[in-house]
């Protein structure tokens, strides 16, 4: 009985583990699902290579919106932010 549920777990379904894997990257697991998901990976193939790729994509993504971030920050402080100061300024003679 009890070993028939241990097994269980081990087969655990590749929708659970999926979601944990998105979790992990979001906020650390528990002990508890850390397990149950290295378990899971150990007899799976599809969901090693799905946190693969959802880590490279997390990466990827990163990059992308820091990246975005700074040319922002470029264009309003040279541009557009100095032509409303020196319009302020104008306005102020
Ligand atoms: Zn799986």
């Amino acid at each position: 009985m009890g070993n028939d549920n241990i097994f269980n777990k081990l087969e655990w379904s590749c929708q659970k583990a999926t979601e944990l894997i998105d979790k992990k990257l979001v906020i650390k697991l528990s002990f508890k699902e850390n397990l149950q998901l290295k378990v899971h990976k150990g007899i799976c193939d599809a969901c090693r290579t799905y946190e693969k790729q959802s880590r490279l994509l997390q990466n990827v993504l990163e990059d992308h919106l820091l990246k975005i971030n700074i040319e922002n920050i470029k264009i309003i402080s040279n541009n557009d932010l100095k032509i409303n100061i020196l319009n302020h300024i104008n306005e102020k003679k």
